[in-house]
């Protein structure tokens, strides 16, 4: 049996529109997949600067090797009160002298701020880093800081 040329034809029409249909959606997906690699190339790419970013302060961190406030050079095992430590700005200064920043802003502050972290301004760019009492105030510094003041006096 043959089909009428009418059955083809519509046969042929709608075959055409599933095609331009799946032509349309395949397009849609198309579009879709260049958005989401535009969107992972800018991820990559800030990736990338936040790396720089780190590399950078550390350089400037590792260039440094005294504090640049007591002059007093730079130790890296952890218990050391010369441990450099880094502000967000870049600055780096030693441990002593970030618990002195952090000790007279502590003193200073009300009962309620002191629940917080402290505001300490960069001495040298002046902008304001964060830092939180239990991080900086271990009791190993503040032995050995008290050994030192002692220190200090006797000389
Ligand atoms: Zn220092
Ligand atoms: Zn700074």
């Amino acid at each position: 049996m043959s089909l009428s040329p009418l059955v083809t034809d519509t046969a042929l029409r709608s075959a055409e529109r599933e095609k331009k249909k799946a032509e349309h959606e395949l397009k849609l997906q198309e579009e879709e997949i260049a958005k989401i690699m535009k969107e992972i190339e800018a991820e990559e790419k800030a990736l990338e600067n936040a790396k720089k970013k780190v590399e950078t302060q550390k350089e400037k961190a590792e260039g440094v090797t005294e504090c640049p406030l007591c002059c007093n050079p730079y130790e890296h095992q952890l218990t050391s009160i010369y441990v450099p430590y880094q502000f967000e700005c870049g600055h780096t200064f030693c441990k002593t002298c970030v618990n002195k920043m952090f000790d007279d802003k502590n003193n200073a502050a009300s009962e309620d701020d002191r629940k917080g972290p402290m505001r300490i301004e960069c001495p040298f760019c002046r902008k304001i880093e964060y830092l939180r009492n239990p991080k900086y105030l271990n009791p190993e510094y503040q032995i050995m800081n008290h050994t030192l003041r002692t220190l200090l006096r006797l000389v």
